[in-house]
């Protein structure tokens, strides 16, 4: 799970509501469940990959699921932390600190999205709240895709 891990540091201010407090535990835990039905079912479709990697040398944020040779990296976003449309909410207490970390962190989604895409791969987000059955499809179909166009251009040279 893309939790962004600068968001454990001893900054975070009290007092927390503990709805907050229990939603933060969750997901900050490592190896979530959406995250991990997503493998399963990658899996399933005969997918192989690798699991929390850096895509990129020197890229310090991790994507949770890494296709090599297909340059995709999947990133399964939070709702709260990724700021999901649906689920976005701003807790009650801190909230100018609040607006500041979680826009941070979509700024850094933007950034590590560009870099990706400068680099050649495709970055996918799947938000914690998508049906995980129709994201591993999107994800094998542009893993399919990319592949046979890596072939292509192979074979032709
Ligand atoms: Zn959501």
């Amino acid at each position: 799970m893309n939790t962004t891990r600068a968001s454990r540091t001893s900054e975070r201010p009290k007092p927390l509501s503990a709805e907050i407090e229990a939603r933060m535990k969750r997901q900050a835990r490592r190896d979530t469940k959406p995250e991990m039905a997503l493998r399963r079912e990658l899996h399933a479709l005969g997918l192989r990959y690798r699991v929390d990697r850096s895509p990129l040398p020197g890229m310090r944020t991790r994507a949770d699921i890494v296709f090599g040779p297909a340059k995709v990296a999947v990133f399964v976003d939070g709702c709260f932390w990724h700021s999901c449309p649906q689920h976005r909410t701003l807790p009650k207490n801190n909230q100018a600190w609040w607006r500041a970390k979680l826009d941070a962190n979509t700024e850094r989604d933007d950034r590590v999205n560009r870099q990706l895409r400068e680099a050649g791969w495709l970055p996918i987000h799947v938000w914690e709240h998508e049906d995980i059955t129709r994201a591993a499809k999107r994800i094998a179909r542009e893993v399919g895709d990319r592949r046979a166009i890596g072939l292509q251009e192979q074979s032709s040279s």
